[in-house]
């Protein structure tokens, strides 16, 4: 990753907003080991974490991204609704994970990321559970009782791996 001002060279795009990256116009450039460089405007923000990857773990990342965009849900079902969906995200990818290990016996960086994975869905299992059974204390109102609910999923979500 560098940061870097362009020159007069020819136009790049920016792949946040797609249009051209002018000259003087600050960058972010980053590349992964095949496809050339991508880039962004500083402006048009810090490239996200799904950006950055070109793992199978960039899907369950744009999910997360997704949901934190929104907010995580004004109410006990819209925040179990959403941990559910990175459950889900989750879920898939560590199944490719293990088809992709089969092939090393069940062995090798695969199988280590499903095993990741796999106790990151148990995180987000608790955490579904927690936000479910979570009652109201008798000094909190309505937002603050959301706050911790929604902290509860965040928490969750930090631990991807
Ligand atoms: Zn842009």
């Amino acid at each position: 990753m560098t940061r870097s001002r362009r020159s007069n060279k020819p136009a790049f795009r920016c792949v946040a907003c797609g249009e051209a990256i002018e000259a003087g116009q600050e960058r972010y450039e980053w590349e992964f080991r095949y496809g050339g460089p991508h880039r962004q405007h500083v402006t048009c923000g810090y490239p996200k974490r799904s950006q950055l990857t070109q793992s199978l773990l960039g899907e369950v990342y744009g999910t997360i991204e997704g949901i934190e965009e929104h907010g995580w849900g004004g109410s006990v079902e819209e925040i179990v609704t959403n941990i559910s969906a990175v459950k889900e995200s989750a879920e898939e990818i560590k199944g490719q994970y293990e088809d992709a290990a089969e092939n090393f016996g069940g062995q090798g960086p695969s199988a280590e990321k499903a095993e990741e994975l796999d106790s990151f869905i148990s995180e987000l299992e608790s955490a579904e559970s927690e936000v479910e059974n979570a009652e109201k204390a008798d000094d909190e109102d309505d937002d603050e009782y959301l706050e911790r609910l929604q902290q509860i999923a965040a928490d969750a979500v930090g631990n991807c791996p």
